[in-house]
C-alpha cells in the first residue's frame, strides 16, 4: 500500500485536480494507494471566517457560504460527467445543508464554542474528498471513500490535539483488512473525539492524517504533495534564494516545522518515528523532482545548519524584579502556572542575574498567561518585589536549525553579528538544550530582512547584496544605470556583489520594485510610475527595510541633500555627486559624518571633487595613514578647464560655455561653475577632509565675471551678459597668450587659507598641459614635500561621474 497526501494548494482548481489525478494514477500502476486530501485551497479559512462572522451576528457569512457552495458545485460540474452528477450533487448538498444549519445555530446563539469550530472547519476536507472520490470512480478507477472521522480518534483535551493511537490504529487496521479497492480516498484533517463528536487534528493537520494512516498500515514511505519542491533551507515565498533540501533527519524536520516551516505540520512525524517510516515532500506541479526525503539520518549531506525558519505569531512576556533573585523554586512556580493553564512556552531566556525571565508564547495565549502569572504572583507584585508581567507585541522568532550545530562553535556569533550588521535589533536569544536550534526574537518588521540576511550568511556562496535607491536619472543617473546593467554579471562573478536597484526617481515620477527594477526598461516603467515625492521616497526605502540599502543622489538639489540625515539615521548609506551637503555649514558636514558612524552606514561623495578621479579617497588614505597635508594646489573645475582650453577668442566666450553645457561638463546652472562657486565648494571639501574646520565664506574668490552677470537668476539673462562682456574675455585671453601662458582656474589651500581664481600659468607649470576637461590635484604633504603626489585625469562628464558613483557603491560592497 502507498499513502499520499495532497494539500489545499494542489487542489485550488478543477484543472489542478486533474493534474493530481494523473499523478495518483501513476502510483496506482505500482500498488494499491490511499490518498489523503485537504480541503480545496482557502476553504478552511473561509469556514472559520464564516463561523466568526455568524457568531458576531454578521450576515456576511451567508455570502461567503454561497461563494463556497458555488465553488464546490462547480467543481462537481467540471470534473464529473452530467449523467453521473446526481448522486454526488445530493451528497454535496447534504453536507452543505448541515453546514448551513450549524452556522444558523451559531448566528442565533451568538456563540461559537471550540467544539463548533472543530466541527465546521472539517467540512472542507469531507467535501473535497467526496467530490474527488466520485471523480476517480468516473475515471473508471476501483475506488473507495474512507471516512476518516470514523477511524481517527482524538482524546478529549481542552485545546491540544492528542490522538488516541490505540483506537485509531485498531480502526484503520480493521478497516483495511475488510475493504478492498485499488484506490482509497480519505479526507485529511478530520477526526472524532472519544464521544464520537467530529473534531480535527489542528490547522495544517492533513499531513498528520496521512502519517497516521501510513503508520497504522506500516508503509515504507508517506508522500506529501504540496506547492513547492520540498522542504527548503528557508520559506521560498520569503527568501528567493532558498533551495530544497535533498534529505534531512526526523529531528531536523521536526525542528524546522516547529519553528515555522509550514510545509509540514509539526506532529506529523510522531507516528512515523518509531516505525522509521520516511516522508517525502514533493511538488504536485513538478512531480518529477525528487523533493525532500525525511528519514532517520541525514549522514549523506553534511552541513552545520539545515534551515532557517521563523514564527511571527508570538508575543514576549517579561517578568522582572528583585524578588526573583536567588529564590529557589521561583522558576518552578512560574512554569507550573503556565503548565496548569495549558500554555505552550515557545522560547525561554533567563538573565544570569536571575533578575528577569523572558518567555515567548503564542499570540492568542499571551493575555491568559499574563493574567495567570499576575494572579499567582499577586503578593510579590503588591509588595513591589516583582513587576506585573509585561507583554511585548509585534515580535517574531527567527531560528537557525541543524542537527550538527552543537558540535560547531561560532555559529551563534556569526548569526548575531550578521543580524547586528544589518541593524536588526535582537530582543532575546535562546538556544535549545538539544542545540539543534538557535533562536532570536526580533521585531516583526525585520523578519524578511533577517531571513534573507541569515540565508545569505549560511547558505549562499558568500556574496553581498547591495540595494540601491537612485534619485536623479538625467545625464549622470542614466549613465550609472547603464553601467550597473553592463557590470551586473562581472560584479557577481568577480566581486561577489549583487547590485539591485529597487527605487528610481526623477523630479516628476518615482518607481519601486521590491524584486529589483528591470534595468533594460526602466525609462518606460518610470514614466508610468507614481508622482515623485521626497518624503514618500524615503518612506518607501524605510519600509522595504533591505539590508545594505544605499541612497544614491545624482542631482544637484539642496532639497534632496536635506534628506541625507534621515537616510543615515536609518542605517541607509548615502552615495552622492551632489556637493551641497558637504559644502554646507561645517556643522552639517560633521553631523552627517557622525550619523554615518553612529548608524553603521557609509557616506561617500568621491564625485564631489574631480568626478570619477580618486581624489577624496587618496586624501583620506593620506590622512588615515598619519600624513599631514601642507598644501593643495588644484585645477578642480572640468567645466572651466574645458571652457578656457576651448576658448581661443575666435568664437565668442558664451558659445564656448554653451558647448560645455551641451557636453554635460557644467552644472545645469553654468554660473555655478563660472563664478567659481563650484571650485570653492570643492576646495572647501578637500580642506575639511584634510582636517580643517572651514566654511565657504572663508574662501577667497577672485572673480573674472562681472558683478552684474553674477547677479542673474536664470540662464537666459546670464548668457545675454556673457555676450555683452565678450571684449573683456578677449582681453583676458590675449594677455595670457602674449606671455605664452595658459589660463587656468586654480584652487589653493595653504596654511589654513583657501583661494580660488583665474591664473595664467607658464609652460613649466604642471597645470600648463592640462587638456579638455581634465582635473589635476597636487598634494604637498610631510611625506611628499617637494614632489607632490599628483592625481590627474578627466574631471568632468556624465560617464566618469557615473563611474565615480559606481566606485563608491562598490566601496560599500567591499566594506
Ligand atoms: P499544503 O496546502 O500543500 O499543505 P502549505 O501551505 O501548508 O501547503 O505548505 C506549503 C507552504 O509552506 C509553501 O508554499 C511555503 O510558503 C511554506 N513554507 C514555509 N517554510 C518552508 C520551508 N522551509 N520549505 C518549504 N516551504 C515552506
Ligand atoms: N485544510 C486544513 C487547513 O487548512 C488542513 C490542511 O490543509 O492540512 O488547516
Ligand atoms: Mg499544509
Amino acid at each position: 500500500m502507498k499513502v499520499l497526501k495532497f494539500g489545499g494548494t494542489s487542489l485550488a482548481s478543477p484543472e489542478r485536480i486533474k493534474l493530481v489525478a494523473k499523478t495518483v494514477q501513476k502510483h496506482l500502476k505500482e500498488d494499491k494507494t490511499l490518498v489523503v486530501f485537504s480541503a480545496f485551497g482557502g476553504v478552511t479559512n473561509d469556514l472559520l471566517k464564516m463561523a466568526d462572522l455568524a457568531s458576531k451576528e454578521d450576515l456576511a457569512y451567508k455570502e461567503l457560504l454561497v461563494k463556497n457552495e458555488k465553488r464546490h458545485l462547480e467543481a462537481v460540474k467540471e470534473l464529473i460527467p452530467v449523467q453521473a452528477q446526481s448522486s454526488i450533487l445530493s451528497k454535496v448538498k447534504t453536507e452543505l445543508n448541515r453546514l448551513e444549519t450549524l452556522y444558523e445555530g451559531v448566528y442565533l446563539l451568538n456563540e461559537l464554542s471550540n467544539k463548533t469550530r472543530h466541527v465546521v472547519s472539517g467540512f472542507g476536507e469531507v467535501l473535497s474528498s467526496l467530490i474527488i472520490a466520485e471523480y476517480f470512480k468516473n475515471l473508471g478507477v476501483n475506488s473507495q471513500y474512507v471516512d476518516s472521522r470514523e477511524l481517527i480518534v482524538c482524546k478529549n483535551t481542552n485545546e491540544k490535539v492528542q490522538v488516541n493511537y490505540q483506537l485509531t490504529n485498531a480502526h484503520i487496521e480493521k478497516y483495511f483488512a475488510e475493504k478492498d479497492a485499488s484506490l482509497f480516498i480519505a479526507p485529511g484533517f478530520v477526526s472524532r473525539n472519544e464521544q464520537g463528536v467530529p473534531s480535527t487534528l489542528g490547522r495544517g493537520g492533513s499531513d498528520f492524517t496521512a502519517a497516521l494512516y501510513g503508520a497504522a498500515l506500516d508503509v515504507k514511505e508517506v508522500l506529501i504533495y504540496t506547492d513547492v519542491n520540498g522542504m527548503y533551507t528557508a520559506n521560498p515565498q520569503i527568501v528567493p534564494h532558498a533551495y530544497p533540501l535533498k534529505d534531512i533527519s526526523y529531528q531536523e524536520a521536526m525542528e524546522l516545522s516547529h519553528f515555522g516551516a509550514k510545509v509540514l505540520y509539526p506532529p506529523t512525524l510522531q507516528p512515523l518515528l518509531d516505525k522509521q517510516i520516511s516522508i517525502r515532500i514533493k511538488n504536485t506541479f513538478k512531480p518529477d523532482e525528487d523533493g525532500t526525503l525525511i528519514s532517520r539520518s541525514s549522514e549523506k549531506n553534511f552541513r552545520w545548519v539545515t534551515g532557517i525558519t521563523h514564527i511571527d505569531s508570538i508575543k514576549l512576556l517579561n517578568i522582572e524584579g528583585s524578588g526573583m533573585v536567588g529564590i529557589p523554586g521561583f522558576s518552578k512556580r512560574f512554569f507550573e502556572v503556565l503548565f496548569l493553564e495549558n500554555i505552550n512556552v515557545v522560547l525561554i531566556t533567563q538573565a544570569s542575574s536571575e533578575h528577569s525571565i523572558c518567555i515567548a508564547v503564542k499570540d492568542d495565549e499571551a493575555e491568559l498567561a499574563k493574567e495567570a502569572l499576575d494572579e499567582a504572583f499577586e503578593v510579590e507584585i503588591q509588595y513591589k518585589k516583582i513587576k506585573p508581567v509585561e507583554i511585548e507585541e509585534n515580535v517574531a522568532i527567527v531560528a537557525l536549525v541543524g542537527d550538527r550545530m552543537k558540535s560547531h562553535h561560532g555559529l551563534s556569533g556569526k548569526m548575531f553579528s550578521a543580524l547586528g550588521n544589518n541593524n536588526i535589533n535582537i530582543r532575546a536569544i535562546a538556544q535549545g538544550s538539544s542545540e539543534r536550534n538557535i533562536s532570536a526574537v526580533i521585531a516583526k518588521k525585520d523578519v524578511k530582512k533577517a531571513l534573507n540576511t541569515l540565508h545569505e550568511q549560511f547558505f549562499e556562496v558568500p556574496s553581498k547584496e547591495l540595494n540601491l535607491f537612485i534619485t536623479g536619472v538625467g545625464n549622470v543617473g542614466s549613465k550609472l544605470l547603464n553601467q550597473l546593467k553592463k557590470q551586473e554579471k562581472f560584479l557577481l562573478e568577480n566581486l561577489r556583489l549583487k547590485v539591485r536597484v529597487h527605487g528610481l526617481s526623477n523630479s516628476r515620477k518615482m518607481l519601486f520594485d521590491e524584486n529589483g527594477i528591470d534595468l533594460q526598461n526602466w525609462e518606460k516603467a518610470l514614466e508610468k510610475g507614481e508622482k515623485a515625492d521626497k518624503a514618500e521616497f524615503f518612506k518607501k526605502v524605510d519600509s522595504f527595510n533591505l539590508r545594505n540599502s544605499i541612497f544614491v543622489d545624482n542631482t544637484a538639489s539642496a532639497e534632496i541633500s536635506a534628506w541625507y540625515k534621515e537616510y543615515l539615521a536609518n542605517s541607509v548609506s548615502v552615495v552622492t555627486c551632489n556637493k551641497i551637503a558637504c559644502a554646507d555649514s561645517f556643522e552639517n558636514y560633521q553631523e552627517l559624518q557622525n550619523l554615518a558612524r553612529e548608524y553603521g552606514a557609509s557616506f561617500l561623495y568621491e564625485t564631489n571633487v574631480g568626478a570619477g578621479l580618486p581624489i577624496i579617497d587618496t586624501l583620506k588614505n593620506l590622512v588615515a595613514s598619519g600624513d599631514r597635508i601642507t598644501k593643495i594646489q588644484a585645477v578642480l573645475s572640468g567645466s572651466l578647464n574645458f571652457v578656457f582650453n576651448t576658448y581661443k577668442a575666435e568664437e565668442p566666450f558664451y558659445k564656448t560655455v554653451e558647448k560645455a553645457m551641451e557636453e554635460g561638463y557644467t552644472e545645469p546652472d553654468p554660473k555655478i561653475d563660472l563664478s567659481g562657486v563650484d571650485v570653492a565648494r570643492k576646495i572647501l571639501i578637500l580642506a575639511r577632509e584634510s582636517g580643517q574646520k572651514m566654511e565657504l565664506e572663508d574662501i577667497e574668490s577672485e572673480d573674472f565675471l562681472s558683478e552684474e552677470s553674477l547677479a542673474t537668476t536664470n540662464n537666459e539673462d546670464f548668457f545675454e551678459l556673457l555676450k555683452k562682456d565678450e571684449p573683456k574675455f578677449q582681453e583676458i585671453y590675449r594677455s595670457a597668450e602674449e606671455k605664452g601662458e595658459q589660463l587656468k582656474y586654480v584652487a589653493q589651500l595653504e596654511n589654513g587659507k583657501a583661494v580660488v581664481g583665474l591664473q595664467s600659468v607658464d609652460a613649466q607649470h604642471p597645470f600648463y598641459n592640462l587638456s579638455g576637461s581634465d582635473n589635476i590635484v597636487l598634494f604637498f604633504t610631510e611625506r611628499y614635500p617637494e614632489q607632490p603626489l599628483i592625481v590627474k585625469g578627466a574631471g568632468a562628464g556624465a560617464e566618469v561621474t557615473a563611474s565615480g558613483i559606481f566606485a563608491d557603491v562598490i566601496r560599500i560592497g567591499k566594506k
